[in-house]
């Protein structure tokens, strides 16, 4: 069972509300004036550096606004808030840059929502809402109390704050043995198109574009036009290289089947250490289709590479 020290990155922030999240995080902005929004998105990145998320449910509900008591969204918040108050239920990683949330509801659901819940002179109420892109249960969902100090309950649970409370290293010790399950998430779709257009304006090298070109398989995209087909190609490219420069940043340039390590060949710059190895796709079937992660993609040498695409080959062949 995988628990929540396994994770790529670290638990930098929680998040505290009384409803659960469902597949985005709303901040309302405190700020007034044009520049609110962005302070907020600002904030919020700072605080999660890039982190994940740990979801709290709060002890108490907030009432919804005269005249909404009998709401039906409401009604079952208040139903199903015994089960998880006071608890952390769940671990998410938050796209860097937010989305207005009327966009993402779209207009008539968002003003519905500020009617229910918003100040009456502050309709934005959660409008500056992150997509949610990668999400994780916690098995059973403990009581905060349980897990945190007396001291940090102070400082993360018992203030209020319309923004994440950041988590000292003490609180993340507190956290790492949690387990946790990966659960599917909803907006992967709205963080892929935006990571869409900042690969298009990517300078993105030919050879790791031919790569992966070769691991997404021939079909994949049936129904698709070609524009959509090539514009997800393009992204799994930029993704692949992103891949490729962390691992020679990090001095881990070997092939991760065999432990080839091109350093034992040959003495040279790491540029050209790195085009001895390839990037390969692990499961491009989803490209299109999932949040494709760096996690996605790893670093063969050329005979391991072959070895691989022969396997994926014959596989093909005994479905047909
Ligand atoms: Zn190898
Ligand atoms: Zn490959």
């Amino acid at each position: 069972m995988k628990t929540i020290k396994d994770l790529p990155f670290p638990i930098t922030a929680m998040k505290a509300d009384w409803m659960p999240a469902d597949s985005w995080i709303g901040f309302t902005p405190t700020g007034k004036g044009l520049n609110a929004a962005a302070q907020c998105q600002s904030t919020i990145n700072k605080q999660a550096k890039n982190g994940y998320i740990i979801e709290y449910i709060t002890q108490s509900i907030q009432e919804p606004n005269e005249g909404y008591e009998n709401e039906p969204s409401y009604l079952e918040t208040l139903k199903e808030h015994p089960q998880v108050a006071g608890r952390l239920i769940a671990i998410h990683k938050i796209r860097a840059s937010s989305r207005p949330l009327e966009e993402i509801l779209g207009n008539e659901a968002y003003e519905k929502m500020q009617d229910v819940w918003a100040k009456p002179d502050k309709r934005v109420r959660w409008s500056v809402a992150f997509p949610i892109v990668e999400s994780y249960e916690i098995i059973n969902k403990p009581l905060a109390k349980k897990i945190f100090s007396e001291e940090s309950q102070k400082s993360i649970i018992r203030r209020s704050s319309a923004t994440l409370r950041e988590l000292s290293e003490k609180d993340r010790i507190s956290l790492s043995y949690l387990e946790i399950k990966r659960i599917e998430t909803r907006n992967e779709w709205i963080a892929i198109e935006d990571e869409i257009e900042i690969s298009q304006k990517s300078n993105i090298d030919q050879s790791i574009l031919d790569l992966i070109n070769d691991d997404l398989p021939v079909g994949a995209f049936e129904g698709e036009t070609e524009e959509k087909t090539s514009k997800i190609k393009r992204r799994a490219a930029w993704l692949a290289q992103k891949f490729a420069l962390r691992r020679s940043r990090e001095g881990t340039l070997i092939c991760d089947h065999c432990s080839y390590d091109p350093k034992d060949t040959i003495n040279c710059d790491k540029k050209y250490l790195r085009s001895l190895l390839d990037v390969h796709h692990t499961d491009p079937i989803k490209s299109g289709f999932r949040y494709t992660r760096e996690n996605d993609f790893e670093l063969l040498c050329p005979n391991c590479h072959r070895l691989e695409h022969l396997k994926i080959r014959m596989c093909n062949d005994d479905v047909l």
